[in-house]
C-alpha cells in the first residue's frame, strides 16, 4: 500500500481562496461553473464541523466540502452549511489580519472578499432591529433601513470613498447611523462594487 500511495500521490488541495489546513483526507478538487470545491472526507458530522471551523474561505465561488456518512457539510465565504439542503449550520468567525490591508474589494481588517450589494435587493427595504441609514449609491426609493446582521449573512459590507477601502459588515465600526472607516475615519457607504 505504501508504494502505491507514493506512486499515485493525490494532487495537493488548491489553496485558492482558503486559509489554514483541513486535517482530513483530501478527495480532490472540482471546478464547476467557475466555482471551486475542495472535497474532504470525515468519519462523522462532528469531525467535519470541527475541521470546517478551522479553515477560512475568503473568496467568492470557493467552497470547502466535507463528506461524511451522516451527510455533507460545506464552508463558503459566509457560513458552514448543510450541502444537501443548503441550510446554514452556523455563521463563521472572521480572523483579523495581523495588520490592516487597504483594498477596494476585500475587507481591510479580515481580508475577506466583500460581495457587492445590488440596489434592488428586497432586504434593503426591510426595517430591522438595529437600523442604519443607507448613505449613497442606493436609489432613493430603496432608501430605508437595513441591519448589519442581514449584511453579514449575505456577505455584504461597506466602502470608504475617501481612501478606497472595503470593510465587511462584521469588521466595520458603527457610530450612530454611520459606518466609520477604520483606516481614515471617513463615513462609508454600502459596498456596491461600482466605485471600486
Ligand atoms: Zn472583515
Ligand atoms: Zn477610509
Amino acid at each position: 500500500m505504501g508504494m502505491f500511495r507514493s506512486l499515485f500521490r493525490k494532487q495537493e488541495p488548491s489553496s485558492k481562496g482558503t486559509n489554514g489546513r483541513v486535517d482530513l483526507p483530501h478527495k480532490g478538487t472540482e471546478v464547476q461553473n467557475r466555482s471551486q470545491y475542495d472535497v474532504y472526507e470525515a468519519r462523522n458530522r462532528k469531525s467535519a464541523l470541527e475541521a470546517l471551523r478551522l479553515v477560512e474561505v475568503k473568496e467568492p465561488l470557493s467552497y470547502v466540502i466535507v463528506e461524511t456518512p451522516e451527510g455533507n457539510l460545506g464552508r463558503d465565504l459566509v457560513s458552514i452549511f448543510d450541502e444537501a439542503s443548503g441550510a446554514t449550520v452556523e455563521l463563521v468567525k472572521r480572523t483579523p489580519l495581523p495588520r490592516k490591508r487597504v483594498s477596494p474589494t476585500h475587507c481591510a481588517n479580515c481580508g475577506y472578499f466583500v460581495l457587492p450589494a445590488k440596489s434592488d435587493q428586497p432586504w434593503l427595504r426591510v426595517a430591522a432591529p438595529s437600523p442604519l441609514d443607507i448613505q449613497t449609491n442606493i436609489p432613493v426609493d430603496h432608501m430605508s433601513f437595513f441591519s448589519t446582521e442581514d449584511m453579514t449573512v449575505k456577505g455584504l459590507g461597506f466602502y470608504c470613498p475617501s481612501c478606497a477601502t472595503a470593510w465587511c459588515s462584521s469588521c466595520a465600526t458603527l457610530r450612530g447611523s454611520d459606518a466609520i472607516c477604520g483606516i481614515c475615519s471617513g463615513i462609508m457607504s454600502i459596498h456596491t462594487g461600482s466605485s471600486s
